[in-house]
Order: structure tokens, then sequence, then C-alpha cells
């Protein structure tokens, strides 16, 4: 993709996942970002909506010095908002979202191009419940197998900014490691979901099949609950 596609695409992809209808975040909640491939990314500006959103609403900042601030021994958590300003790329840009350095992570994957973090209303009635991200653990609908990959990534809960970067920077190795590729959908409990695309495209994609699959889950509650897919489904699908 040429470089000057990429903010339009992200505005694009942004506003989608912010239409009300489909209930993945309200007011401030969420945020997106994408890679320019040259060492810094485009993120979403703190505290803005995601369905008017434009070209004023993102800041470019620098991919290294975003990552520097999980092994600076200075940073904290209170702190870690104003430390972010010093990765803008134009220092005169709004403040980056608190959840930047989670993004950078994800983008360290080179294959990896746009990101997608939103609060979904049905992943959410799971993920803040008792079962957290063990029900998605299991698949039992093909298509969320091909969208969002055969394995997810999950995280427990912790405070946004710092704190869950460091859980998700050592989820995001340990996938790697044990896949040798970077999750597709990752989920946190008490919070919401990160879609890892390639695209723009996919990171939508992967959003709205998230949101399905977790409202089938639900569905097949009054049934009996899901019926699994049987080994060879996975064979078929290439997963
Ligand atoms: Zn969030």
């Amino acid at each position: 993709m040429l470089m000057k596609h990429i903010l339009p695409n992200l505005i694009r992809l942004t506003r989608e996942l912010g239409r009300e209808e489909r209930g993945l975040t309200i007011t401030g909640e969420g945020n997106t970002s994408a890679t320019l491939g040259d060492g810094t990314f485009w993120i979403k500006a703190s505290g803005l909506g995601l369905v008017n959103i434009t070209a004023r609403g993102f800041c470019r900042v620098q991919t290294d010095k975003v990552l520097a601030l999980l092994n600076d021994p200075r940073v904290t958590d209170a702190n870690a908002g104003a430390a972010m300003c010093r990765a803008l790329v134009n220092p005169q840009a709004p403040r980056p979202s608190i959840e930047t350095i989670l993004h950078a992570l994800c983008l360290t994957d080179p294959t990896i191009r746009f990101v997608a973090h939103t609060h979904p209303l049905g992943l959410l009635r799971v993920l803040c419940s008792r079962a957290g991200a063990k029900p998605f653990r299991r698949h039992f609908y093909p298509f969320a197998v091909v969208t969002c990959g055969r394995h997810i990534a999950a995280v427990g809960f912790h405070n946004p900014g710092l704190a869950l970067a460091l859980a998700v920077q050592k989820e995001l190795t340990r996938y790697r490691r044990v896949h040798g590729c970077s999750p597709r959908l990752l989920l946190m409990a008490n919070h919401g979901i990160v879609a890892l695309g390639r695209t723009a495209e996919e990171a939508l994609n992967i959003t709205l099949m998230a949101e399905k699959w977790a409202q089938l889950l639900e569905g097949t509650q009054r049934w009996g609950g899901p019926s699994f897919l049987p080994e060879h489904a996975f064979a078929h699908l290439n997963a």
C-alpha cells in the first residue's frame, strides 16, 4: 500500500468500527493504529470518539520510542501518558491514546499493518463474566476459525496503560513462540479485544466476526451449549 493511502484507510476503518448500530464502541472507547513501515505509526489521539474521526484525530509516533517506555524504570502508570508525548513525530500533535504501547507491540510483526481495539458489547458479556476468555478457546463455528484464527491470544484484567501493555507483551511473545505467527484476535478480560490485521479490511472483519462469535456463543447456551467442531474440520480449513 502506498504511504499516502494508509491514513485514509485507517480513518475509514475507525469510522466503520464506530458505527453505533454495531455496538463495538461508544463515546471515547477504542482506538486504532496503522504502521507506515518506516519506524513510525499512526495512532488515534486520546479521548476521541471513533465514528466522526478525521485526520486531525490521529498522531504519528516513533515505534522504538514508544516501546522504550516498557523498559524505562522512570516511567510509571501515572506519567506514562506524558512520556508517550515524547514519542510524537510532531510535538504539537494531540496526545496519543493511553493504549499506544499495546499498538506498538502488535505492530512489531511486519505482517501486521492495521490494529483495531474495541469494547464490543457481545464479547464483553462473556469477557466480563467469570468465564473470561475461556469459552473462546474451543471453536464451534468454522467461519470464526477462518477469520479469527484457530488460536486466540488472551490476557486477564490489567489496568489500561503500562500494566496492560506488559501483560500483552508477555502473551504476544508466548503466542509467537508457540504458533510461529501473531494472533489475529487478542481478548482482554473485563476490557475488550484487539484485532491484528494485515489490512484495514481484515482488522474490521476480525472484529465483526469475533462479535458474531460471542453472540452465537450466548445463543448456544439456550440450546444445551456449543457443539464443538471435530478435528477434521480444522484440517479442511487448513487451520
Ligand atoms: Zn480499551
